[in-house]
This record gives C-alpha cells, sequence and structure tokens, in this order.
C-alpha cells in the first residue's frame, strides 16, 4: 500500500535499529519543497567500533553459513523488496525527488540484483590445477575477502546500495554500509526487507554519519578487508589514498562526463530524442549520464532542432504528480553548481538554445538546458555537470569525434548513434570507456559488469565480475 508518510530513521547496528537516543541527527529534505522530512541520526565512534565488533564476529558465521542457505535469504530478500516496492518508492520519491515510476522501477531493479547474487551464491566453484611432480594435489579456492566497508551517495537510493549488497552478501562478507546522509530511508527499507528475510543479525549493518568521519574510522580499523565506493573523483582518491595505507583492495564508481557520437547516417530524430530522455533522467544526476553531443556536421542543424523540442517537451515538477519526466535537483549544493556552470559558459559566449535558469518555486528545479558553441574554455566542457546540462558539438570525421569523446580523464560510459556496421564497431573499439551503447542508452543490467576506466572508478559491479572484488584466491597444495 502507497503512504505519503516519511518512514522513521535508525541506525542498524548488531540488529539493533536504533534511533537518536542522545545521538547527534541530520535533516533529511523534500528536494521538491526544500521541507524538512525528518532527522537521521549519526553514529557515534561507540557505535561504529560496535559494528566493526559484530561485523568481525558475523563475518565468520556468514562465510560458513550454506551457500544454498545465503542463496534461499538473499532470494526472499529480493522478494520482499518487490512486495513492498510502492512503499519504497514513496520514500525515495521523498527524499531524492525523482518521478516515481522511476523510483519504483529503480526499486524494482535493486530487487533483480539481489535475486540474481543470490542464485550466483551457488556458483562460487574454484579449480583444480594439475600438479607438475608427482603425487602432489592443486586446487585453487575462493573464499569471502571478510567484512566489508561500503559507502553510497544520494543519487540512486536503492540501487546503488543493492549493487554492492548483493554481491558482497553473496559471497559470504559481512557488510558495514554508509548509504548517503541525503537518503535515508530508501536504504533501510532495503535493510529491513532483508532483516525481516532472515539475515542473520550483524551480518548486514547501516551506520549514518559525518561521512569523512565515518570513511576514515572504518577504512582504518583493521576489521575491514574490502572498500567500496561510489560517488565523486575527489572523495573516491582519498578513500582509495586510505585504504592503500591498510593495503585493502577498493573498487570506485565514480564520475563521468559522457560522450553521444551521432554520425551522418543515424536515424537522426530518434536519437535526438532517446538523446533528450537520457540526458535529463534523473535531472542529470546520474554518472552515466550523457551530456557532451558530438554530432557530425551534415546533421547538425537537424539534430539540434529535435532535440531542443524532446528537450523542451519534458514536464519538470514535484516527482509525486503524475506525468512529471524530470523532478527537482537533490539539493542547493545542485542548484549553485548548475547555474555556476551556466553563467560560466554563456560568459565566455556559448548560445543558450533552451532552458539556463532556476525554476522560480520551492523546491530545487531548473530547467532542462542545452547550450551550443561553447568555447573551449568553459568549464562544462571538462567537468561533470551532474545536472540538466547538455552541449552539441559539431565534428567532422570519425578520429575528430573520437579524439573530443576521449579528450578527459573520464571514462565511464559513452554511446554513439550510426546505422553502419564498420563505423560501430571502430567507434565501440576506440572510445576509452568501460560502457558503451550503440544506438541506445539502456546499457545497465544485472547480469552486466557495471564500471568505468581511467579516472571513472577501479573495478566493476554486477555480473560475473561483480562478485569477484569479495573474493580472494587461496591455493592448497598437498603432498600425498
Ligand atoms: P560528494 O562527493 O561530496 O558526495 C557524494 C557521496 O559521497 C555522498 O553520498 C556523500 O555522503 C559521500 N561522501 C562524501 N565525502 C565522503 C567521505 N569523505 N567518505 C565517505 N563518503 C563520502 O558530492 P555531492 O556534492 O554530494 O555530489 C555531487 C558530485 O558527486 C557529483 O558531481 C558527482 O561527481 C558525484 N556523484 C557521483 C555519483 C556516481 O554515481 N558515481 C553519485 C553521486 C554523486
Amino acid at each position: 500500500m502507497t503512504t505519503l508518510q516519511y518512514d522513521s530513521l535508525y541506525l542498524f547496528i548488531a540488529g539493533e535499529w536504533l534511533s537518536a537516543e542522545g545521538r547527534d541527527t541530520s535533516p533529511v529534505t523534500n528536494p521538491a519543497n526544500g521541507k524538512v522530512i525528518g532527522r537521521v541520526p549519526l553514529a557515534t565512534s561507540g557505535d561504529l567500533n560496535r559494528a566493526l565488533g559484530v561485523a568481525h564476529t558475523m563475518s565468520k558465521v556468514w562465510e560458513c553459513t550454506l551457500p544454498v542457505e545465503r542463496a534461499k535469504i538473499l532470494k526472499a530478500g529480493a522478494d520482499l523488496i518487490r512486495t513492498r516496492a510502492d512503499h519504497i518508492a514513496t520514500q525515495m520519491t521523498l527524499e531524492e525527488g525523482k518521478p516515481l515510476a522511476e523510483s519504483k522501477d529503480e526499486v524494482l531493479r535493486a530487487a533483480d540484483y539481489f535475486e540474481w547474487f543470490a542464485e550466483e551464491a551457488k556458483r562460487l566453484d574454484g579449480r583444480f590445477v594439475p600438479a607438475n611432480r608427482p603425487n602432489v594435489q592443486q586446487i585453487v579456492k575462493r573464499q569471502a575477502i571478510g567484512p566489508v566497508a561500503a559507502f553510497t551517495p544520494w543519487n540512486f537510493p536503492a540501487i546503488t546500495p543493492a549493487r554492492k549488497l548483493a554481491a558482497a552478501l553473496s559471497a559470504g562478507c559481512s557488510v558495514i554500509i554508509k548509504p548517503g546522509e541525503e537518503c535515508p530511508a530508501t536504504a533501510l527499507a532495503l535493510a529491513r526487507c532483508l532483516d525481516d528475510a532472515g539475515l542473520p543479525k550483524g551480518v548486514l549493518q547501516m551506520v549514518f554519519g559525518v561521512p569523512d568521519d565515518v570513511s576514515k574510522h572504518l577504512i582504518a580499523s583493521q576489521v575491514i578487508r574490502k572498500v567500496t565506493f561510489t560517488g565523486s573523483v575527489p572523495v573516491g582518491r582519498l578513500l582509495a589514498a586510505r585504504a592503500a595505507a591498510g593495503v585493502k583492495p577498493i573498487t570506485l564508481e565514480l564520475g563521468g562526463h559522457g560522450p553521444v557520437l551521432i554520425f551522418n547516417d543515424a536515424d537522426i530524430a530518434s536519437a535526438a530524442a532517446l538523446g533528450a530522455a537520457n540526458k535529463f533522467r534523473g535531472t542529470g544526476q546520474i554518472c552515466i549520464s550523457s551530456t557532451r553531443f558530438l554530432v557530425q556536421r551534415a546533421v547538425y542543424d537537424e539534430f539540434v532542432e529535435h532535440f531542443v523540442a524532446a528537450t523542451r517537451a519534458l514536464k519538470v515538477g514535484n516527482g509525486m504528480h503524475p506525468g512529471v519526466t524530470i523532478g527537482p535537483l537533490a539539493n542547493p549544493r545542485q542548484i549553485a553548481k548548475t547555474e555556476a556552470l551556466v553563467a560560466d559558459a554563456i560568459q565566455k559566449g556559448a548560445r543558450l538554445l533552451t532552458g539556463g535558469q532556476r525554476i522560480a518555486s520551492e523546491g530545487y528545479f531548473f530547467e532542462p538546458t542545452i547550450l551550443a558553441d561553447v568555447p573551449g574554455d568553459a568549464h562544462i566542457l571538462s567537468e561533470e555537470p551532474f545536472g540538466p546540462i547538455a552541449v552539441v558539438i559539431p565534428f567532422d570525421e570519425i578520429d575528430d569525434g573520437l579524439s573530443e569523446a576521449n579528450r578527459l580523464p573520464y571514462g565511464l560510459s559513452a554511446y554513439a548513434f550510426t546505422s553502419n556496421a564498420s563505423t560501430a564497431i571502430k567507434v565501440a573499439d576506440g572510445l576509452e570507456a568501460g560502457m558503451i551503447g550503440i544506438n541506445q542508452f539502456r546499457i545497465v543490467a544485472t547480469e552486466l559488469p557495471f564500471g568505468g576506466i581511467k579516472e571513472s572508478g577501479i573495478g566493476s559491479e554486477g555480473g560475473l565480475e561483480g562478485i569477484d572484488h569479495y573474493l580472494t584466491n587461496k591455493f592448497i597444495s598437498q603432498a600425498y
């Protein structure tokens, strides 16, 4: 049943749901109207120490739980998430702002990750390697790496925790996760589903706090054997340095600046319509969002016309209202950053094709914005916007398009539209990105690895690759 009530917020430590009880709290705001809807308790260092002790103990218990039992619990968790999807989606739209239908889709996809990795728990096999000496048996085993510290952001409050939790729990690791303080209710609702599904108390613990204090505390602890983070490049770099100090592996899903190459032979109207939908989905606050639309010169004007028309047809508003396709930005920081990027580009000579303004109403709404003729020194051409700004840029030959696409240190997602098979292959080979969409933007699936190269990250989540980081190799060489 759908309810507009915002859930109470807790820490989930040692299997106990702890409310503020004298702890500091941080406000949670509805970005559609700027109103405070809840207060999330912030963990003390005593709370974190308690969580670490429990994570250590429960990692042994969970690792030794039969894979088939782990799978059963994760599958039951997925089923509960589906049953409660309407309620969880409402929580997400209240705290993050995205349209309710998108929130529900995200919750259901989060459930898919738990189901998919539940199955993988049963397939964590090893290798038998024939020896080069007589009377020796050699076995390579894969074992759970141990307690994981996970940090997730606010833009996908269900999918990002789900990708990390599903794989780590499937592998047999205990996890302490700190989701974004801006959107705690969604993550807590997922944890509640796993708890109700019978996950042993303390295998999963969820904390909130001052992000830097929590990550410093957890990563420095000898209990933690693996770190995983989704967020910005600067924070990723900081956490990687902390993990390196303890020689701990880290998985990083960081930012991007998605290029889209549109060739003369593409279906231009379709590329423009799909491009507008993709660019402004999540109000552009998506790491694999397309941002730089690189269009071959002969179809540049035609593309721009369709792209602007499709963008103007989008409906911005409160995600709870039917028909709304674009919600608010997540917080005032995002508004300030978007305004600054647009102002900088225009001041340097860019042409505004549509949008460009904050929408004067309560909440953090900004018009979907397209810029053309952007000079090379404008910040938007090198900084990840993480907001509703697209840039259109003409190019001549395939190599010119590729070199602009690959110019930045990012390498997360890239896209191309062409009807020519050899262009498609050349572009897919030449684009420096971890994920590539040809003639489409739908590149994320439970069964596929999700991750970037260059400064966009280390490692992949999802798919067969997604569980590897939570396992270590151990070989046993036995003489007989
Ligand atoms: P931010 O880097 O300050 O925060 C992003 C997330 O990281 C937040 O949820 C925050 O709680 C967490 N975080 C911040 N500092 C941390 C620390 N020291 N230790 C542990 N966690 C920490 O950025 P922001 O202003 O909230 O978001 C804007 C930028 O973040 C964007 O420009 C984008 O690059 C990046 N971002 C990327 C993704 C992604 O999916 N890769 C998601 C959200 C934000």
